[in-house]
């Protein structure tokens, strides 16, 4: 052994065993809440530790002393970072983005208040602005942003642009969805009206080339491409069907209410279901029957938008509370926003609590009470159950926090906060910074 070698394991030696005597093991500590973690099946009570930006441990009856900080999360459920797998968040007025741009919202705005530490634009951009989308939205987001690829290269500027069967290349989609590996998570085909195959059958060729999961709107309701076609023939396993409750394209068996015959084998073979409820795009009287008759949903999503936002969607909870009030179970609704979309759009490193895992999660509450849930064409249900998100953690820190529950009263001794830009955001700056800067 050279003496060099020797001297750096011996520092590293004293560094672990100053660790092991004085400084806490990890950054946060939730304790005491109802974990639901579909990916490691755990559903019960478990501290979650994190450090680092990663989950540390998943067990009962960890020390508060063992972080810097601890809360005490007893009585709501944590659950891995939401993933909201269909929004429009191309938002933005740029002469490249027209139609998106005018109905997406920022996605900052809408998401950790819900839960929600990861979106997939659903094709509001294709391979023309990309770039664009990415340079304007997807770096400076704090939300985690990942994009489908429009098979339309000008994306989603409205019909003249995603009518245009010359602006539908696989290849071309390809190859840009090849140079942003782990942003770019699949392919988009949405509001075609014609008769032709083209879209779906380019966005397939850019999917197998890339790798990529395709996911379908379907677009106007032509007899030349009948849904049992798309599921049963033309997508691949592992693509995925959106707007599966909308019934505007035989989505419903007309006899038995419940799913077409199409939708069964399309599921039968590998077929994803995506609910992207939106503002046109989800009707009980498809959703009442199909479920009870036992198609649920594989993911819970909202295809927020300016639009869908204020109607019947809202937001991702109040999707997930609609189909708990229609007979999901609250684990089959954590699921449906977690590890399963995280599964349909291959990202294994998201939706689940894993050791190492990155450290996304969401604590939300069930509230008990009585509450409306609409649809499409304005009708309700009346529910007794609605989730509500209490805090937010990306990446291991706090992003937000309804009821401030992480906080200490203003009052109270408020210690040594030098550690606390670990575990949140709302970390106050540290005296040197503070001193002469002016606090907006
Ligand atoms: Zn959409």
């Amino acid at each position: 052994m050279n003496r060099r070698y020797f001297l750096g394991a011996a520092t590293s030696a004293i560094a672990v065993s100053a660790r092991a005597q004085g400084q806490p093991r990890f950054d946060l500590l939730l304790k005491n809440g109802h974990v639901i973690d579909a990916g490691n099946a755990v559903d019960g009570v478990m501290d979650v530790a994190i450090k680092d930006g990663r989950i540390a441990a998943v067990e009962a009856g960890l020390p508060s002393s063992g972080a810097i900080k601890s809360i005490d999360v007893k009585g709501l459920y944590v659950t891995p970072g939401l993933i909201d797998l269909h929004v429009h968040v191309y938002n933005g007025t740029g002469e490249r983005n027209s139609y998106a741009g005018d109905l997406s919202v920022p996605p900052d705005g809408f998401t950790f208040r819900n839960g929600v530490t990861t979106v997939v634009d659903a094709g509001c951009s294709g391979w023309r602005n990309f770039e664009d989308f990415k340079d304007r939205i997807i770096d400076r987001s704090k939300t985690r942003v990942l994009a489908m690829l429009n098979i339309v290269g000008a994306g989603m500027r409205g019909g003249r642009y995603e009518q245009n069967l010359f602006d539908m290349e696989g290849g071309r989609t390809a190859a840009m969805a090849r140079r942003f590996p782990g942003v770019v998570v699949g392919i988009k085909t949405a509001h075609f009206n014609g008769p032709e195959w083209t879209p779906v059958e380019q966005a397939v060729v850019a999917g197998s080339d890339a790798g990529l999961p395709v996911m379908v709107d379907f677009g106007g309701d032509r007899p030349q491409r009948p849904l049992y076609d798309l599921l049963t023939k033309k997508l691949r396993p592992g693509d995925i069907y959106t707007h599966m409750y909308s019934g505007l394209r035989h989505e419903q068996d007309p006899v038995t209410l419940g799913p077409s015959k199409a939708m069964l084998e399309g599921r039968a073979r590998g077929i994803w279901f995506d609910t992207g409820t939106g503002g046109g795009s989800f009707k009980w009287s498809l959703a009442v029957p199909m479920v009870k008759q036992g198609f649920e949903p594989d993911s819970i999503s909202t295809d927020l938008h300016v639009d869908s936002m204020n109607s019947a969607t809202k937001n991702i909870l109040n999707v997930a509370s609609k189909m708990m009030a229609i007979g999901l179970s609250l684990q089959e609704a954590v699921a449906g926003m977690t590890f399963h979309p995280a599964r349909e759009v291959k990202q294994a490193g998201l939706g689940h609590l894993s050791v190492g895992a990155i450290a996304d999660l969401a604590v939300l509450r069930l509230q008990s009470g009585r509450f409306g849930f609409t649809d499409m064409v304005n009708t309700r249900i009346d529910g007794a159950r609605k989730l509500v998100a209490e805090l937010t953690v990306k990446d291991g820190r706090i992003v937000y926090d309804l009821n401030g529950m992480e906080a200490l009263p203003w009052d109270a001794p408020q210690g040594d906060t030098r550690q606390d830009g670990r575990w949140t955001s709302f970390a106050r700056p540290a005296p040197s910074q503070a001193d002469g800067v002016t606090q907006h």
